[in-house]
């Protein structure tokens, strides 16, 4: 099976950017169905309220549900002191099955770390080229599972890119995802120095072309078992890491 980790869906409301204003499916479902993806991992565009947003994802997840899955965005700084219960609702009641934290929002906090860590869920945090997050993130939560989407960077910034390929055969619990990558030898570097199974494909459609993305996991002419992981398998074992708790705690952050 093949899964694109990294794709953003619903309208943003800030209108300054086309990440912030809007993420249209049409055409990248049929790009996708073409390239052979099968399932896809898909958040909220940047939006001022990531409430509001993760439920209008919710309808949009439903209408796709053989193809896609949900994970919610959270505001770090924002939304402190209802992450818990933001992450709550969109794991009970929209079935999503991870979390997505953006540098430019807010570097992700002990309240985020905590409440995907109850679930079981990984989380997904762009750090903005500011690698080094990665080391006190990983170190101070070493059983979470973080992705790192477009390698630390989606702006091309390889110092930041070369620090995450150390970053991953150093922890075991942090991944890449491909989306963006431009510089090929990185991704080259990260299967051979931390392993496939630490870099998983994803497109950041609908803005970039999924098939386009896609070519570039083909062309690093791996094993077959080595391709499969990084196409799916990877997502496959994190999302299946997911624990419902049974009740809700009172408050994780308090204390
Ligand atoms: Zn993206």
């Amino acid at each position: 099976m093949v899964i694109d980790g990294h794709c953003h869906a619903g309208q943003g409301d800030l209108l300054t950017a086309p990440w912030n204003t809007d993420a249209p499916l049409h055409a990248y479902l049929r790009r996708a169905r073409a390239a052979g993806i099968d399932r896809t991992v898909v958040f909220p565009a940047f939006h001022s309220d990531y409430a509001v947003a993760n439920d209008a994802l919710a309808p949009i997840v439903a209408r796709h549900a053989r193809r896609l899955i949900g994970f919610a965005f959270v505001h770090c700084a924002r939304d402190a002191g209802r992450i818990d219960e933001m992450i709550d609702r969109a794991v009970r009641r929209h079935g999503f099955r991870g979390v997505k934290v953006h540098g430019h929002d807010g570097m992700p906090t002990r309240e985020v770390c905590e409440a995907v860590r109850r679930f079981g869920i990984p989380l997904l945090v762009d750090v903005v080229g500011r690698a080094y997050v990665i080391d006190m993130l990983a170190g101070a939560y070493p059983d979470v599972d973080f992705i790192v989407p477009h390698l630390g960077s989606f702006a091309d910034d390889w110092r930041a890119q070369q620090a995450v390929v150390d970053q991953l055969v150093r922890h075991p619990r942090v991944y890449a995802d491909s989306s963006g990558v431009r510089r090929f030898d990185y991704l080259v570097e990260v299967v051979r120095r931390a392993g496939a199974r630490k870099l998983i494909f994803g497109s950041d459609g609908p803005y970039l072309h999924p098939g386009v993305e896609l070519q570039k996991i083909r062309l690093l002419g791996m094993k077959p078992g080595d391709e499969a992981a990084v196409l799916g398998g990877n997502m496959l074992r994190l999302l299946r890491s997911r624990r419902l708790p049974q009740a809700r705690c009172v408050s994780l952050s308090a204390h």
